[in-house]
């Protein structure tokens, strides 16, 4: 299915995880696919090797997602590089834990900075290219609706924060025939959150079919609606939890 050949894409936080399989998912649809990264360049090369192999165009560009300058300069790199810009997924984040009483002012910032102001930065910068048929997806978590244990407060309260922000831009957009959606992963095997890690029977009990998602399970539904298919899917959160929320 190449339901995305012509199109270009840009995931933020695209060389390691589930943003290493939307972009071979895109990419593999037909898509030519941006990432960014903030550190693993050599990773980052190796995705866009795995792009470039299907035939579509790949880029790397390091960018950190809490610099809103260096955001807004990755979406218009990937535009001006792809002479367009269709799709902007926002998957880039970090898992900050432990109890509030610890959490510093400057976590606090970076947390916000990466999960909701570049988020907020680079979909204003994505729209700017978009046309008819754009769509903007972003990775949220299962917490941002249920939280099931402490230790997570802040991570929640950023990713909660998408609900907001995916409503409200989706009625802004509507009209132009660019859809906006979170999805809502759960347990996912990644550098993250390791299937073989400390928390990951406990995370395994919590949900309903006993085990934990693949990068590929959440990158499905992000295809699913970034394609033409998807056209009337908008301002939604979509679980892709195993029912861990049930
Ligand atoms: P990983 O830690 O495996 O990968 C994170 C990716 O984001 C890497 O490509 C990393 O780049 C990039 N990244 C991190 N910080 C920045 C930054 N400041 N600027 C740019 N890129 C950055 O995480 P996952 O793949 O597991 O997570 C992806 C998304 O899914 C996150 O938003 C996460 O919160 C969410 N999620 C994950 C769940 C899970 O169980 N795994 C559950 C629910 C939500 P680099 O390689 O350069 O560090």
């Amino acid at each position: 299915n190449r339901d995305l050949q012509g199109k270009a894409a840009l995931v933020t936080g695209g060389s390691r995880g589930i943003g290493a399989a939307i972009a071979r998912r895109l990419a593999v649809r037909g898509a030519d696919v941006a990432i960014t990264y903030a550190a693993s360049a050599a990773k980052a090369e190796g995705i866009v090797a795995e792009i470039e192999a299907t035939g579509a165009r790949g880029l790397a560009i390091q960018a950190d997602s809490a610099d809103p300058q260096a955001v807004t300069a990755a979406v218009n790199t990937a535009a001006e590089t792809f002479g367009r810009l269709d799709i902007l997924v926002n998957n880039a984040g970090i898992f900050p834990y432990g109890p509030p009483e610890a959490v510093t002012v400057e976590e606090i910032d970076r947390t916000i900075g990466i999960h909701v102001k570049g988020v907020f930065v680079a979909s204003q910068a994505a729209l700017s290219h978009m046309r008819e048929g754009g769509r903007i997806i972003s990775i949220g978590s299962c917490f941002a609706q249920r939280v099931p244990h402490g230790g997570v407060t802040l991570y929640s309260m950023s990713k909660s924060a998408l609900i907001g922000f995916t409503k409200g831009l989706a009625r802004d957009v509507g009209a132009r025939g660019i859809t906006v959606n979170v999805v809502d992963p759960g347990s996912t095997d990644t550098d993250m959150n390791p299937a073989d890690g400390p928390g990951a029977d406990g995370q395994r009990a919590l949900n309903a079919v006993g085990h934990y998602g693949a990068p590929d399970d959440i990158a499905a539904m992000v295809a699913h609606l970034a394609s033409p298919e998807g056209q009337y899917i908008t301002g939604a959160s979509l679980a892709v939890d195993g029912g861990s929320n049930a």
